[in-house]
């Protein structure tokens, strides 16, 4: 087994998935390792004259199913074993999904909000120099995660062009328009899981009205707060990284999202319209139907799933049911929409800009709504009825639905060479 504590907890998901579905012992095996993780130290100047280095990585974790595919994330606690268990989940998200991609996943250990922007982008373009070699338009393409976005994502384009000495406009996801970026996808995340509960709603009983609680109000959480109040459903409660608020007759989100245009949090609402402030902990336990983690990973635990009250839970975040609350949340009944499903809009959204990067011919704005919603209806309804069928749960079906696909592409491959990189 990998040394790697996080990446362990993630394979006991495979693990499960595995007992339900008649596989090769090594192809089991094979996706228990990722095929390579690179570590450099990134050195950039600073705007005081100083020089300061940077721990970043990138995984590429499997490439059976076609180039690595995944974001890179800006945070302060990003590790070696975050990153591989997030690149881990990234080759399922994209065989859910049915992408012609393998995972991948990159990270910087910085807290972003500390740089100046012209620090944020020579940090940036450090990545791309550093990972060059590694990245690639038919090989590994990066995309925002966590504390990143287009601008960046704009950045290492540029300089990755300037490095192969051409636009090359494939090498990497969730650009600015003006750089080949893709219309819808900057809410495609939100808007994946949008489509998927609004899909399953009637499946799952959710009927009527829904009381929403979001917990993390960045890009995913502001825009799965908005697609859902525009159907009439009620926000009861939000959180960010400086705390929660709740108004059980419903949020006033336009005010929520002005505080955050603001650069404020969400608590600096309290008082408006019946907002009432409350421990960020406390959200997951607030009274509601959809409880939406768009947040980070291990939020909800064994110390706060048996005060879910929620009947549905969105994993709009990566890894945020820890495997142990997965079972105390199961056995009360609530429904784990998991992250590898739920989340995989924005991917899949980067996957067609990807193919308009390689096409030269941009789509409109429709074409991409229309497409999301229809792969979200038809891999999210094959998990369910494979959930029904087989009596496991959401996350277990969709691990099941993904392994399927990848053991047919491993073993297309050839058998002889599987631990060759
Ligand atoms: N970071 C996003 C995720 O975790 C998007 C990845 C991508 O678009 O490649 O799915």
């Amino acid at each position: 087994m990998p040394e790697n504590n996080l990446l362990d907890s993630a394979l006991v998901r495979l693990d499960d998935a595995a007992k339900h579905i008649n596989v090769d012992a090594d192809v089991i095996e094979k996706l228990k390792f990722p095929r390579e993780t690179t570590k450099v130290r990134l050195m950039i100047r600073m705007d005081d004259g100083s020089r300061k280095s940077f721990l970043a990585w990138r995984c590429r974790y499997d490439d059976t199913r076609g180039p690595t595919k995944g974001g890179i994330r800006f945070h302060p606690d990003a590790s070696a074993e975050e990153v591989e268990m997030l690149a881990f989940w990234m080759t399922f998200k994209c065989a859910v999904m049915n992408l012609p991609y393998g995972g991948g996943k990159g990270a910087v250990q910085v807290d972003p909000r500390t740089l100046s922007k012209a620090e944020l982008e020579r940090l940036s373009r450090s990545y791309m120099q550093a990972f060059s070699r590694i990245i690639g338009p038919d090989r590994d393409i990066p995309a925002p995660d966590v504390y990143t976005n287009s601008m960046i994502m704009g950045w290492m384009a540029d300089e990755y062009a300037q490095i192969v000495g051409q636009a090359s406009p494939a090498v990497i996801t969730g650009k600015p328009i003006a750089l080949g970026g893709s219309l819808g996808r900057g809410d495609a995340t939100a808007r994946g899981g949008y489509y998927l509960v609004r899909h399953l709603s009637k499946d799952l009983g959710l009927d009527g009205r829904m009381r929403i609680a979001v917990q993390g109000f960045g890009n995913a959480g502001q825009y799965i707060a908005s697609l859902l109040a525009d159907d009439g459903h009620k926000i009861v409660a939000v959180s960010d990284s400086g705390g929660a608020v709740h108004s059980a007759n419903g949020l006033d989100l336009e005010a929520l999202l002005a505080a955050k245009r603001d650069g404020l949090s969400v608590t600096a609402t309290a008082g408006k319209n019946g907002h009432e402030v409350i421990k960020a902990d406390d959200l997951v336990s607030v009274d509601c139907d959809v409880l939406v983690p768009a947040a980070l990973e291990n939020m909800i635990h064994t110390g706060n799933a048996a005060s879910v009250k929620a009947r549905l839970v969105l994993e709009l975040a990566n890894g945020p049911v820890t495997p142990e609350a997965d079972e105390i949340l199961a056995k009360r009944g609530v429904v784990v929409l998991p992250d590898i499903l739920a989340n995989a809009g924005g991917v899949t959204v980067s996957y067609f800009e990807w193919v308009q990067n390689k096409q030269g011919y941009y789509w409109e704005l429709e074409e991409i709504h229309t497409k999301l919603r229809t792969i979200m209806e038809r891999e999210g309804r094959a998990i369910w009825e494979l959930s029904l069928s087989r009596r496991i749960s959401m996350r277990t079906a969709a691990y099941v639905h993904a392994l399927s696909r990848l053991a047919e592409a491993i073993e297309a491959h050839g058998t002889q060479n599987y631990f060759i990189s």
